[in-house]
């Protein structure tokens, strides 16, 4: 789960790590009086879920309320394109209005789990400001990366010796190794899966300020945080997962243009490489989970019909616990309840299987019954390839 940056900058506040002075604005105005209370000069940065905000016109600098107020206008009616959000145009709803710092030197900061070395790694750069990936491919030298174990937490020398590796001197140690230290502190106590500060400068006044803030919690763990919760922008969402997830479907979207309603994860992966076995490509993952009734299947039809790359429709359904011919009828009735215009295959096996079958024959809809997995997943590849592949 993600985050806006100046949500993760209050967190940073609330952990004593610096950050620009800033407040939020909705409307342009807002814009201007925040500004001129900030005594006229001003960042503005556009508030979306994707960083490289600054090479795509998202962070602007200003000197002037009237200013500010233009650029707000022009931020609030220009959806933004980064090397972030998947070639999509994303709409800003917020901006940040922050002091402006004097940039002395940037830095990059950030704070990962090592799977493969079960531990947590504090990744630094003495290249911010900059695309880290971009560092990592041509200048390797100039990462640093220190293995954190969890049991017991940064060692003193561990900040020290990232300090020295970033060339801090003097008084900026000391405030690099706080901001480490709080950092890994709200690493651990929220649960997050990643903490970045890209760029953490030395500004004007000779101090260390987090000037950027991108923060991802580990959903896993999010019943523990409601207060983390409270922070979730649906907006920034995927409309059709925000959904799914509101009738505790899990939902991906994906590119293909095969429509999947399946019951168990496992079973929806198999399913999804079958589909693919044939030439075909999956359009979601779904698991409608093990007490799949009417009103779920309909919200699932519902939400893979919302995406109209979908040519044919493939259920796979295994009737464990839910009974074949319960989960029939409620297909059959999801199915009369909309105008449903695309093929739908339709694949049972287990308990009652065969009364699911007879009633999916005799429902005269546009539901095809398949015997198998196999015959099914090519079947449905078939229907969306007459149906003009997406
Ligand atoms: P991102 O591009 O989405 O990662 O957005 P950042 O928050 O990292 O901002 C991009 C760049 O804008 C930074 O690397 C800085 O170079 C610049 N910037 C942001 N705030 C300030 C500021 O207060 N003063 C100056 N001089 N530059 C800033
Ligand atoms: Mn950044």
């Amino acid at each position: 789960m993600n985050i806006h940056e100046y949500q993760g900058k209050e967190l940073f506040e609330q952990y004593g790590i610096p950050v620009p002075r800033g407040k939020v604005a909705y409307t342009n105005w807002q814009a201007e009086d925040l500004t001129r209370k900030l005594g006229g000069a001003a960042v503005l940065k556009v508030q979306i879920h994707a960083g490289n905000r600054g090479a795509s016109g998202g962070v602007k600098l200003v000197s002037s309320a009237k200013e500010a107020k233009e650029v707000a206008e022009h931020m609030f009616n220009t959806p933004i394109v980064t090397a972030q959000t998947a070639g999509q145009a994303k709409e800003v709803r917020k901006i940040l209005v922050e002091e402006l710092m004097k940039i002395v030197k940037e830095f990059y900061l950030s704070i990962i789990i090592d799977r493969d070395a079960q531990k947590v790694a504090v990744v630094a750069s003495s290249e911010g400001g900059v695309n880290i990936e971009e560092v990592a491919e041509h200048h390797p030298e100039k990462i640093v990366i220190e293995h954190v174990e969890p049991s017991v937490g940064i060692l003193d020398f561990q900040a020290r010796k990232l300090a020295f590796a970033l060339g801090l001197v003097g008084d900026h140690v000391g405030q690099f190794s706080s901001i480490l230290r709080n950092l890994y502190r709200l690493f651990v106590e929220k649960d997050c899966s990643q903490v970045e500060i890209n760029p953490l400068i030395i500004n004007g006044d000779g101090k260390l300020v987090a000037l950027d803030a991108k923060i991802n919690f580990d959903e896993n763990a999010q019943m523990r945080h409601p207060d983390v919760q409270e922070l979730r922008d649906f907006a920034e969402e995927d409309q059709r997962e925000v959904e799914a997830s509101r009738y505790n479907l899990s939902y991906i979207a994906l590119d293909g243009s095969i429509g999947c309603m399946v019951n168990g994860a496992g079973l929806a992966m198999a399913t999804m490489d079958m589909i693919q076995h044939y030439g075909g490509a999956p359009a979601n993952f779904l698991d409608v989970g093990g007490g799949a009734n009417t009103e779920k299947v309909s919200h699932a039809f519902r939400i893979i019909l919302r995406d109209d790359k979908v040519r044919s429709i493939l259920i796979n359904i295994f009737g464990g616990i839910m009974k074949c011919d319960i989960i029939a009828q409620g297909v059959i009735e999801a199915v009369r309840e909309m105008d449903l215009k695309i093929p739908v295959i339709v694949r049972l096996e287990g308990t009652n299987v065969e009364e699911g079958m007879k009633l999916i024959r005799e429902s005269e809809l546009n539901l095809t019954v398949a015997s198998g997995l196999e015959e099914a997943a090519r079947m449905a590849v078939e229907a969306a390839g007459k149906g003009g592949a997406a």
